[in-house]
């Protein structure tokens, strides 16, 4: 129990000193149970890799791609990462996870740069508690020297969210980023709460229009606007920008008419393990 209390007190932060309460029990036996099985996972390779292209409307050439984290539980089977990232967010735990991603992607690279595949920049989703941490920028700049990957192939997603808890960090961090020539993105962009004066204050280079947006943004609904105008913001502040979640030609024409040029969904291509994303790095038209 004491042990308990103390990871309680551990997650809440040094100068906010918690005591242990009997309510508490549960959620950190869970919290203990989950982060066995994490780094069980971590371990015992559950977790592996896909990779989802970005495509140019123009000639269909891979602009970038995404790598997307897949945990395989020996028992319950294939956990989706919108089930087990929020929960390991609650905790340092994500630090762990996102840094087992950013390495296995940065030896990922190497082996396609050595196999002489078409490099492109790629892009992995980082959490906002891991963003304002003292670790991700020196951890980063450590595996692009272990693995020799130039920072302009590497771009750093990031959610709305994270912009609300500490502005003044983001920009620091993000200006480290920047400094290593990594590229940024709004992910998931117009579903957070973020104020548009945090755009101009923060080192961006890309917005990528949530998902839910694009599904409706061909039929009479206001989705359409709503993507016609973060295309425009995009532009008017001298963004990239990236439809995510396209499924159909549709929505493909929608966008390109109002000025979309990059596209990212099973329209296009689904996320696909390394082998199948190295053949076509290899073969297919990509283009940076
Ligand atoms: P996200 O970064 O916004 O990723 C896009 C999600 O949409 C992915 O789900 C992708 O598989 C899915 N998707 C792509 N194209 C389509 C489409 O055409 N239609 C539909 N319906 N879905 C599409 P996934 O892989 O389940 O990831 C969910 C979320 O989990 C991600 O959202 C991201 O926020 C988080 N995530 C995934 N991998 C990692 C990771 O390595 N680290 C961290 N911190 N978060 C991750
Ligand atoms: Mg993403
Ligand atoms: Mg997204
Ligand atoms: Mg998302």
């Amino acid at each position: 129990q004491a042990d308990i209390a103390m990871y309680w007190a551990k997650e809440k932060g040094r100068d906010n000193a918690q005591f242990f309460r009997p309510d508490m029990t549960n959620l950190a036996t869970q919290k203990f149970g989950f982060e066995k099985e994490i780094n069980e996972a971590l371990v015992s390779d559950q977790f592996y890799l896909v990779y989802q292209p970005k495509v140019s409307v123009h000639q269909g050439h891979i602009m970038g791609l995404e790598v997307l984290i897949r945990w395989n539980h020996p028992t319950k089977g294939l956990i989706s990462p919108a089930e087990f990232i929020p929960i390991a967010e609650e905790s340092n735990l994500i630090i762990i996870v996102d840094e087992w991603v950013i390495d296995h992607t940065f030896a990922q690279c190497r082996m396609w740069h050595d196999q002489g595949a078409k490099c492109v920049p790629i892009a992995m989703n980082i959490s906002g508690r891991h963003l304002v941490s003292e670790t991700l920028v020196p951890y980063i700049a450590a595996k692009m020297a272990e693995y020799d990957i130039d920072g302009r192939f590497v771009e750093i997603e990031i959610t709305e969210g994270v912009l609300l808890s500490d502005v003044e960090r983001c920009i620091e961090v993000m200006a480290e980023l920047k400094a290593l020539n990594i590229k940024i993105s709004i992910d998931d962009f117009g579903t957070g709460y973020s104020s548009l004066s945090y755009l101009k204050k923060l080192p961006l280079d890309i917005l990528k229009i949530d998902q839910s947006f694009v599904n409706e943004c061909d039929s009479h609904s206001e989705d359409g606007k709503i993507c016609e105008t973060i295309i425009q913001l995009a532009k008017n502040l001298d963004l990239g920008i990236v439809a995510e979640g396209v499924e159909t030609a549709e929505q493909v024409e929608k966008l390109a008419s109002l000025g979309c040029e990059i596209f990212q969904g099973y329209y296009f291509y689904k996320p696909m393990e390394n082998l199948d994303m190295g053949e076509l790095l290899m073969s297919g038209p990509s283009e940076y």
